[in-house]
């Protein structure tokens, strides 16, 4: 898109809210119009996650069971038992998944909330509680890989917890287990493991984290938002996918994202405890207000009823059966696109990883390859130190042909970079996908400050009449 305001030339632009309404099919006529054209973007298989479902009979049905409690609140649950239906088999389901109560004496629960972010949140929230509680944590500290989601760095944030940020060995992309041990100390309140994490898509030793974990009498939290609803049909397809649930006894809680291989609308995912104690411990409750008695399950308040309809609706539509059919599908198109990256000896994938892999050069900078490949309508996702590209296989490039443009573009974007490189030119997609030269400095942070603002500031301000 152009540095000009979205749309303008073409709808004009709303300073205000309008006086008389507009007629409603005019209004659907735009949207549809609009809502056409982005997804085009997507539709031809070339960008990374996002869609994870790319279905539009699948949207269409979804749509259609959001409506019906759209407008509902689910916090009013007096007025619509059915959300609590909704939620408790949710929930019930990933636990099944995840094989909770292999352990006797446990009672499993867990929570439905807004997306991955929100389950570490919970989860980070729950373990901070029941810390201070239990054990009278002052000042609690939480260990995660480096390569873990910055949502557990944005929770310790929040909730003022020291986050301790293990390193990773550079070639396996794992996390060194042995500096995770020798920084556990009385104040920790957990580990944190990936299955798999974003960049490399690779997933940690579960079981070695899930030993430290119990030998030390603390939490493990498994971040398994985007593997969650995929490697266990992997593992029951026959790929190689480390024990990373409840079956390990250290694993505590799971945060899995039913918006993502769930294929359900963006806004839901789940956070699921081994025991209820943990969920209990982050309960919000206000007795002495004057407006009643205030409590609630989560840090949500009132949230539409259509989304908790819709994600029991994805998720009982596939069945097991639909969710390893589609499973299948991208763990071969993965692989397919990984042969494709390894048949250039220029080219390095990072790690072991199954379906989204990250591939880098130690030949040239990578993001030569990503300017290349952006102007043949591809859209990796950017990442550094070192610089790399990854691709989350989603169902999209499932589809035929996919695979097969990818492998043509790359073995292109190859020489395009080597010229590139040899010419010395810096590549485009350098400064905003791979970060400022040189190191997180205070620059660095003063610069990516600056482009949120400008970012903000075009998604948010009217242009000037
Ligand atoms: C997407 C993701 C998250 C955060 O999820 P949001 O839904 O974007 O809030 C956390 N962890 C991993 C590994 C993810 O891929």
């Amino acid at each position: 898109m152009s540095n000009e305001y979205p749309y303008a030339s073409r709808y004009g632009v709303l300073r205000s809210l309008p006086e008389q309404g507009r007629p409603r099919e005019e209004i659907l006529a735009e949207l549809r119009e609009m809502a056409s054209e982005e997804d085009a973007f997507w539709e031809t298989g070339k960008c990374s996650g996002t869609m994870y479902c790319g279905d539009h009979e699948h949207y269409g049905f979804m749509n259609e069971t959001f409506g019906l409690f759209a407008h509902v609140n689910a916090l009013q649950r007096d007025m619509c038992p059915s959300q609590t239906r909704f939620e408790g088999e949710i929930i019930a389901m990933a636990l099944d998944l995840f094989h909770a109560g292999a352990i006797e004496g446990t009672e499993p629960a867990g929570l439905v909330t807004s997306g991955g972010t929100g389950s570490i949140a919970h989860a980070v929230l729950a373990y901070r509680e029941h810390a201070a509680t239990s054990r009278g944590v002052e000042h609690p500290n939480l260990i995660k890989p480096e390569t873990a989601h910055p949502a557990f760095d944005k929770a310790c944030h929040l909730f003022g917890i020291e986050l301790r940020r293990a390193p990773i060995d550079p070639d396996t992309t794992l996390v060194d287990l042995d500096w995770v041990a020798s920084h556990i100390d009385e104040d920790t309140i957990a580990l944190v493991g990936s299955a798999c994490n974003y960049g490399y898509g690779t997933t940690d030793p579960i079981d070695g984290l899930s030993e430290l974990a119990r030998s030390a009498g603390i939490g493990l939290h498994v971040d398994a938002c985007l593997g969650g609803f995929i490697l266990p049909f992997g593992e029951e397809l026959g790929y190689p996918v480390p024990p990373f649930d409840f079956r390990l006894p250290g694993v505590t809680s799971i945060s899995a994202d039913t918006h993502k291989y769930g294929y359900a609308f963006k806004g839901s995912s789940t956070v699921l405890f081994r025991d209820k104690a943990l969920r209990n411990a982050q309960y919000f409750y206000l007795t002495d207000w004057s407006g009643g008695k205030y409590c609630s399950p989560g840090m949500d308040g009132s949230r539409s009823g259509g989304l908790l309809a819709a994600t029991w609706a994805s998720l009982v539509s596939l069945g097991r059966s639909g969710y390893r059919r589609y499973a299948a599908e991208i763990f071969a198109a993965a692989a397919a696109m990984q042969e494709a990256v390894a048949s250039h000896r220029e080219l390095r994938i990072l790690g072991r990883p199954t379906f989204l892999f990250s591939f880098t050069s130690d030949l040239f900078d990578i993001y030569h390859v990503n300017d290349f490949m952006r102007q043949r309508g591809w859209r990796f996702n950017g990442q550094q130190y070192p610089n790399a590209l990854h691709m989350a296989v989603t169902r999209p490039q499932t589809q035929k042909g996919v695979v097969a443009a990818f492998s043509a573009d790359l073995a292109a974007a190859i020489e395009y970079a080597k010229e590139k490189e040899a010419a010395g030119t810096a590549p485009s997609s350098g400064a905003i996908y791979g970060g400022v030269a040189g190191g997180m400095t205070a620059e660095a942070d003063q610069f990516i400050k600056m482009v949120m603002a400008d970012m903000m500031d075009r998604h948010q301000a009217v242009p000037a009449k």
